[in-house]
């Protein structure tokens, strides 16, 4: 059992990461529970997370940021496909507004946190990754905020010969802050979101860019300013307007998605013809542009005003669908023998998913294993007390859930107060069907999914992707329900220590 050191500073609440999550779970906090003590800990020099670490030429949203952005905080910039600097900007000065900067501190990596059942607090152990002292402080929460993948490493398969090849490798996440490729050959392995926004920005400079994929991406074009969305801010103001465009564009995420899964054949089919309309003429479609599965079972690439379309038909910029055989000195050698020449080789491969920021759980000194918790209302963990996490969308915009999640959080909190309870933790039925935690084929979530949580099969313990389920479960609905339970008394320990679930899975039987 721990005991925190004496003399240790305790927070009600502490939110781990100070990136669009943390900021708007913050920001919730504020204004919800305003005699609560919380800080926000980041274990970088900056806020913001992704926006501010990846640095890649042209990074931008996929999102549009009506539905990206904070419901409480208008996005007022023309462009509803946005860059970093234009997301960080809105995110800081939400930050500011919400008077959020004196509660982020920088430098402050959370490695452990161990539950303590009979003081009713987390004992937190944070590295200062300045100086790397370590401290500790109590919570009587914690709100993870650490988004989903690790920030040390991107993912890089391995790649035969990688040795050989004389020029550079980079990898997206990353970026050389130097890196000059103006006048050389480069070739972008991948095809996801960060290659098709990477061809685009590259070009410009470039001799030529070469997307080199093994598998096609559904990528669709979408207009980089929404003339509606401009359109309702302009007769409406910016709030109205913003909030009647992000009524529509969820309506609109929801229906494209909706359609995807029920039409699948007919929505391929659409795709095909707007992406054959964009590509010079007889260009192999079917070669490039056609992959294996169906619509939105990953994530759709959105390309804003077509641009990589544009790059494309420039000629600077062309698709190869192939495997690579080998890298040589000069280039990549592939399956089909073909050779692609190359000064800079782009390994645009992927994230390394990592949930809770890396950090070490444990409930009385016994480690928390994730993978044996069921997630409750896609946001707490089964027999794991005083802990959330922050898992946003993977087929719309990850902020649409974080900010139903925040606002139940804080309805969680006020039950909790108004009860007397200190304590609060789920408890999954052992002999419940589980899955895994996301239904998403991407690569980097195939390769994690069985240290991750599992998830039910109905509320509350779906991972739900539904705006539209989330909002009644969320927002609409009870803030308890049978599986939720409190404590106030030191009594509790003995139930919490035998609560986590070891439900048996049916990953075999659904196969
Ligand atoms: C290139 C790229 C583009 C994307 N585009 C979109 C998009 O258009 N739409 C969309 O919906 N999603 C997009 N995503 C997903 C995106 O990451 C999320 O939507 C969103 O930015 C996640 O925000 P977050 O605050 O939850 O996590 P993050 O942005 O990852 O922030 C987490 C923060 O926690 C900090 N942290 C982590 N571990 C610790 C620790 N142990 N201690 C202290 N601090 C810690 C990190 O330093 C970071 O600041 C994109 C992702 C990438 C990589």
């Amino acid at each position: 059992m721990s005991t925190a050191p004496y003399g240790v500073e305790h927070l009600d609440v502490l939110v781990l990461g100070a990136g669009i999550s943390g900021i708007g779970a913050g920001r919730y906090l504020r204004v919800e529970h305003p005699s609560k003590s919380f800080a926000i800990l980041e274990a970088r020099a900056a806020s913001g997370g992704t926006w501010d670490l990846f640095r890649y030429p042209g990074i931008r949203s996929d999102s549009d940021l009506h539905t990206f952005g904070y419901e409480f905080e208008p996005w007022r910039d023309k462009e509803s496909i946005a860059s970093a600097p234009r997301i960080l900007d809105y995110l800081r000065k939400t930050a500011t507004k919400n008077g959020l900067d004196d509660h982020i501190r920088y430098h402050h990596k959370v490695l452990a946190a161990d539950w303590s059942a009979e003081e009713a607090r987390w004992l937190v152990e944070v590295e200062r990754t300045d100086t790397g002292e370590r401290l500790h402080l109590t919570a009587g929460w914690i709100f993870c905020a650490g988004g989903y993948y690790r920030y040390d490493e991107g993912f890089t398969p391995k790649f035969e010969g990688r040795e050989r090849f004389t020029g550079q490798i980079v990898h997206p996440q990353h970026w050389p802050s130097d890196l000059d490729y103006a006048g050389k050959k480069v070739v972008v392995i991948g095809s996801g979101a960060t290659a098709v926004t990477l061809i685009p920005a590259m070009v410009e400079d470039a001799a030529h860019v070469t997307m080199l994929q093994r598998t096609p991406s559904y990528i669709m074009p979408v207009p980089k300013q929404d003339a509606l969305a401009n359109l309702f801010k302009r007769v409406l103001g910016d709030e109205r307007g913003y909030a009647l465009t992000r009524r529509k564009n969820i309506a609109q995420q929801r229906a494209v998605w909706a359609f995807c899964q029920r039409h699948p054949k007919l929505a391929r089919k659409i795709i095909r013809t707007v992406n054959a309309k964009q590509l010079p003429e007889g260009y192999a479609v079917d070669e490039h542009f056609n992959p294996p599965y169906n619509p939105w079972d990953q994530r759709l690439c959105a390309v804003p005003d077509g641009d990589l379309f544009k790059a494309i038909r420039s000629g600077k910029a062309s698709v190869v669908t192939d495997r690579i055989a080998t890298f040589t000195e000069n280039g990549i050698l592939l399956e089909s023998g073909e050779e692609l020449e190359a000064d800079v080789i782009v390994t645009a491969t992927g994230l390394n998913l990592q949930l809770f920021g890396g950090m070490k759980l444990s409930i009385d000194g016994r480690p928390v294993d994730p993978a044996e918790t069921v997630v409750h209302r896609g946001m707490m963990l089964s027999g794991v007390p005083n802990f959330s996490i922050a898992i946003g969308y993977t087929n719309s915009s990850w902020t649409l859930k974080i900010g139903l999640v925040c606002e139940y959080f804080c309805k969680l909190l006020a039950h909790m107060d108004s009860h007397g309870y200190d304590t609060a933790w789920a408890v999954a039925d052992p002999d419940m069907p589980t899955r895994p935690l996301l239904d998403f084929g991407a690569g980097y979530v195939q390769r994690s999914l069985a240290g991750l949580p599992k998830q039910g099969p109905t509320a509350p313990w779906l991972m739900s992707m539904s705006y539209q389920d989330d909002r009644k479960l969320l927002r609409d609905g009870d803030v308890i329900d049978d599986s939720l339970h409190f404590t106030r008394a030191a009594a509790r320990a003995a139930d919490i220590t035998d609560t986590t679930t070891d439900a048996t899975t049916l990953e075999g039987a659904t196969a």
